[in-house]
């Protein structure tokens, strides 16, 4: 007997099919104590133009990240039909309760969607939204743009980023994109947790996968907002969607190898970094201090750096927990 696929409850209020441009909504049911049949709203704008590719432009996968939002209601809200060439869809606020609310997670399910996927139609509303994604909107696409950045515990230097990938055609036109954006550094990227990630999700339906890391802090400033929206722009260009220049820029290719980039944090206390992103740094240089703070007169914990390369991320928040990613140092490569 077939097993009966149970459809998606989210309905769309665009069709993305027309020509032209649409702004409208995901719409998920979602009953509550103050909205017995009410619904999560996730804006979405559609824009076609004839025959041609589809690309597929996501913000907010995780609430407390500004640039892929701040470039993504820009580009909505300037786009014109007459510039595009096939498709784009934009969704500025993929998780939209956690965008919402300031947050990470969702404040409903406390659902991360970079760990959701594939999701599922009669699970929670991450659940379900991840399933919307897996189901619907990736299959449109031919090229897939995530915007992240480092939230609210992690701040990155700015880059844009793809993987290593065992279909190497895949993996050529996804870093030929990756160098298109034109951030400041482009990189090569590990995943270090890639269970259940829209990025695999998207990589194993045979999508050209990019994505980005600009900032973090939980805001946005000028120039990564700057970088967000012209990276967007460089990229829809370069996929022959967007008519137009791109702007040009020179950009650090860098590496991350293997899990020596990674230092992490293995007691609690107050860290005191002896190096800033953009540094180089040497294997075995002191990279932070973690003072204890329950008392005063004791020596700090030494953390040193795994591997010798450049400060690319390092934990946001003065306080660190045992388990918490501290620093991220990657290899500067010739491009
Ligand atoms: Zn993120």
């Amino acid at each position: 007997m077939e097993t009966q696929v149970r459809p998606s409850p989210v309905s769309a209020t665009v069709d993305f099919d027309s020509d032209g441009i649409q702004h409208g909504f995901l719409r998920l049911p979602y009953s509550r104590d103050d909205a017995a049949w009410g619904s999560v709203m996730i804006p979405v704008t559609v824009v076609k133009n004839g025959e041609g590719p589809t690309a597929l432009l996501t913000g907010a996968n995780h609430g407390d990240e500004y640039e892929g939002p701040i470039a993504l209601f820009e580009l909505a809200r300037s786009v014109r039909p007459e510039d595009v060439r096939g498709r784009v869809i934009i969704v500025p606020a993929m998780n939209q309760p956690a965008f919402a609310a300031g947050t990470r997670t969702s404040p409903i399910d406390k659902g991360n969607m970079n760990r959701a996927f594939p999701g599922r139609p009669d699970g929670t509303v991450t659940e379900k939204i991840a399933d919307y994604f897996q189901r619907v909107l990736l299959p449109m696409a031919d090229v897939v743009l995530d915007f992240h950045s480092g939230g609210k515990t992690l701040d990155f230097l700015p880059f844009c980023a793809a993987h290593i990938l065992p279909d190497k055609q895949q993996e050529a036109r996804a870093f030929e994109l990756v160098r298109a954006f034109g951030a400041p550094y482009s990189v090569k990227m590990l995943e270090i947790d890639a269970v259940g990630m829209y990025d695999t999700a998207a990589e194993e339906m045979g999508k050209v996968f990019v994505t980005t890391e600009l900032g973090g802090g939980g805001t946005a400033s000028a120039r990564t907002a700057q970088i967000a929206i012209d990276g967007c722009r460089n990229l829809l260009i370069a996929a022959g969607i967007l008519k137009g220049k791109p702007e040009v820029r020179s950009t650090q290719w860098l590496d991350m190898p293997d899990g020596d980039c990674f230092t992490f944090a293995e007691d609690h206390g107050l860290v005191r970094f002896c190096a800033d992103l953009g540094d180089k740094v040497q294997k075995e240089q002191i990279i932070a201090f973690i003072y204890p703070i329950g008392r005063t007169g004791l020596k700090p914990v030494e953390l040193r750096a795994r591997r010798s390369g450049l400060f690319t991320a390092r934990h946001f928040l003065g306080l660190v927990k045992p388990g918490d990613c501290v620093a991220v140092i990657a290899d500067e490569i010739i491009g």
